[in-house]
């Protein structure tokens, strides 16, 4: 395979080239005056990209399966309830570790391709008092995209706290984190922030601060614990010296960079430019006759996740990477083989959509 594949897989993503040059300058020192200020302004810049200027951001070295645990980690305790929208793999991952950290966990779930009405989601809010509920905002194994607006509205008016899975979904989809009472968000810099692998990313808002506050018991884990991580990004925001685990320089420096461009294309702006990519792709799809996995009320603009046609199989995925294109596989555990994804978030431009369905027609042809 070239260098010059493009890699079209719902993360990692294809960068702009600033963002690898960024990751590839000399590696500072933590405390050094460039690098804090590098980690001020991506601070500040993530509470523009999830529209939340009252959150506290968090950046942590790690996967978005680490922001993930460190969500419910702070807002969880032995004994209390979580209500899963359950819309794939993603969110079956977060319910497992619900419970891990001891909460009883209420799955409302949908088939495969599929979301729960919002009379499901109610009716299960009304039935027990939950401390949390969960959203995946696209579950990445199916490119379903759940009404983030809609769920958090009902899980506020039950009195939960609402947590989205935004991995697959913030710096592409709408989300506007504080306007919507959203009380924790979480990414991972690989998707659509557009950055290498290996940061954590999580805003939380002032009720889910207030509500890891209010625990009984610390959070058993170090690393996940809000209180190690508050003063350390209260002081790298104010540009002061601190020190608790070492944060990953290069990856943050590059971060910040990307960053720079979300903001600077505008939240708005960035989300219509997703639509629009996700609305030529589905032409072509519809061209093609490739059909979707995800029902036509929730498909995600970050992703495509196609059925194979007839007489084609899980072979399709070699040769489309033999054309120039990198895609995913399924990942649906009930489905797996029986479907591709093709990541369409973060630097994406109509000359991808060209590349990448020319390449998709010749591995078919
Ligand atoms: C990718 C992804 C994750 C997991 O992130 P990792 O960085 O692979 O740990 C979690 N949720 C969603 C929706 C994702 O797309």
């Amino acid at each position: 395979m070239t260098e010059r594949n493009l890699l079209m897989i719902p993360g990692p993503i294809e960068f702009e080239p600033s963002v690898l040059r960024a990751l590839g300058e000399k590696t500072r020192g933590h405390l050094d005056p460039v690098f804090m200020k590098a980690f001020s302004r991506t601070i500040k810049r993530l509470r523009e990209v999830f529209q939340a200027p009252g959150a506290q951001p968090f950046v942590v070295a790690g996967s978005g399966t680490l922001a993930m645990e460190m969500a419910v980690a702070n807002l969880l305790q032995h004994g209390d309830r979580a209500l899963v929208v359950n819309t794939g793999y993603f969110s079956d991952r977060i319910g497992a570790m619900c419970e891990r950290h001891g909460a009883s966990v209420t799955h409302v779930r949908a088939a495969p391709g599929s979301i729960p009405s919002l009379e499901e989601v109610e009716k299960a809010l009304t039935g027990a008092s939950f401390k949390v509920m969960t959203i995946t905002h696209v579950d990445t194994s199916t490119a379903v995209l759940a009404p983030v607006r809609e769920l958090t509205a009902l899980g506020k008016k039950h009195g939960a706290l609402v947590i989205v899975d935004g991995v697959c979904s913030v710096g592409g989809e709408a989300l506007e984190m504080e306007a919507w009472g959203v009380d924790v968000a979480f990414t991972a810099s690989q998707k659509a922030l557009g950055a290498p692998p290996g940061l954590a990313v999580l805003l939380a808002g002032p009720k889910a601060l207030a509500a890891w506050k209010a625990r009984s018991k610390p959070v058993a884990a170090m690393y996940l614990d809000f209180a190690e991580w508050l003063p350390i990004h209260e002081a790298y925001e104010a540009e002061k010296p601190s020190y608790y685990a070492t944060p990953a320089v290069n990856l943050i420096t590059a971060l910040d960079v990307s960053l720079g461009h979300l903001v600077e294309e505008g939240m708005a702006a960035r989300v219509a430019r997703h639509e629009r990519i996700a609305s030529e792709f589905h032409a072509a799809w519809k061209a093609m006759g490739l059909s979707h996995l995800p029902a036509e009320n929730c498909r995600a603009h970050t992703l495509s996740a196609l059925l194979y046609p007839s007489g084609v199989d899980a072979t399709l995925v070699g040769k489309i990477a033999k054309q120039g294109v990198t895609v995913a596989g399924g990942l649906h555990p009930e489905l797996k083989t029986k479907y591709f994804r093709v990541g369409h978030m973060g630097a994406v431009t109509m000359n991808d959509v060209s590349a990448v369905t020319a390449a998709i027609k010749r591995a078919l042809g």
